[in-house]
């Protein structure tokens, strides 16, 4: 490997979000060189620090470091496949988005090529980066993630999350799975108090007050997922089954949709004929993974 290096970071992918982390770097003070299939997406950020490679091999053997932006993994074997003997001995930090199996390919694919890789997901848009706001999720070596700290802090919160490649990608799915849970329940109960001429705002503080209420929940709830077991202290799922039904049959005698309460009416009563009636809700957890284990 050629050790000589002349920045400290290069970015590979200046499109929204890359262009956002070359900023971020070079507002904290980090050299920078960076590459892009269209080379004049470069040219602002050359003006403002920047260097310039002409080629992908000289930006990954400007730095010890390259960070990875493209549209998907596809674009990065493109992109990074013709250099792979330029590879050994770096470290790849991939922040485009895909999913786990994509990572854990990468990771291989990487360490036949002698560099080492963390593979990362982005949970922010672009405005956000370099603020505390911006959660950057990364997995794969500890030793790589705690060497580039000074780099990964700059972009926002750095997250580590364990060895395994594939956990930045399950991470941030799950994160979004979440963020759509919450998001779309809120707007079921919108489209209900409309009907009685309420409208989003004077009905958002209460749903907040609910979610919050929810929250403190799943710490308790984890602790019977994860030790198997569903005493119902709150709420029987048979309890929860008649609550769903009021909740449809109200939605559709004032015209709002019902097919999100459908949903989790069809678990619940799927549970309760599996012989779950009596368990508390976190034993739900069969509908979504079917190998877990109740007793
Ligand atoms: P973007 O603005 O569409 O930019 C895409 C980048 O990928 C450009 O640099 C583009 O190069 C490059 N690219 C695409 N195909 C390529 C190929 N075959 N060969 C070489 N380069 C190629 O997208 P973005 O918003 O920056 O997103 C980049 C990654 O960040 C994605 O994985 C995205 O999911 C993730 N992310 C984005 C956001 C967001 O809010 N923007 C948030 C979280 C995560 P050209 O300029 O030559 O087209």
């Amino acid at each position: 490997m050629n050790t000589k290096t002349r920045s400290d970071v290069t970015i590979i992918g200046l499109g929204l979000m890359g262009r956002a982390l070359v900023d971020t770097l070079l507002q904290t003070g980090h050299s920078t060189t960076v590459w892009n299939r269209t080379a004049d997406k470069a040219e602002e950020l050359i003006t403002r620090g920047a260097l310039r490679a002409d080629s992908v091999d000289r930006a990954v053997i400007a730095s010890p470091v390259t960070l990875l932006c493209v549209s998907d993994y596809p674009s990065l074997h493109t992109v990074l496949d013709p250099v792979g003997e330029q590879l050994d001995g770096r470290l790849l930090v991939n922040l485009t988005s895909g999913d786990s199996a994509q990572a854990r390919e990468m990771a291989r694919w990487a360490e036949k090529r002698g560099a080492r890789y963390l593979d990362g997901a982005i949970m922010a848009v672009p405005p956000t980066i370099g603020t505390p706001e911006a959660v950057i999720l990364l997995s794969g070596s500890k030793a790589a993630f705690e060497a580039q700290r000074s780099i990964l802090d700059a972009l926002g919160t750095a997250t580590y999350l364990g060895e395994d490649h594939g956990l930045s990608s399950l991470y941030d799915v799950a994160g979004l799975s979440v963020m759509w849970g919450v998001l779309n329940a809120w707007l079921q109960g919108v489209a209900l108090l409309s009907t009685a001429g309420v409208d989003a705002a004077s009905f958002t503080p209460f749903a907040a007050q609910v979610a919050q209420g929810t929250v403190g929940w799943l710490e308790d709830y984890a602790g019977q997922v994860d030790g198997g077991s569903y005493p119902a202290n709150d709420a029987t799922l048979t309890t929860h089954a008649g609550g769903m039904a009021h909740l449809i049959e109200e939605s559709e005698r004032l015209g709002v949709n019902a097919e999100l309460p459908k949903l989790f009416k069809t678990l619940v009563d799927r549970a309760i004929t599996d012989g779950q009636a009596e368990a508390s809700y976190p034993a739900l957890i069969t509908q979504f993974s079917p190998e877990s284990t109740t007793s």
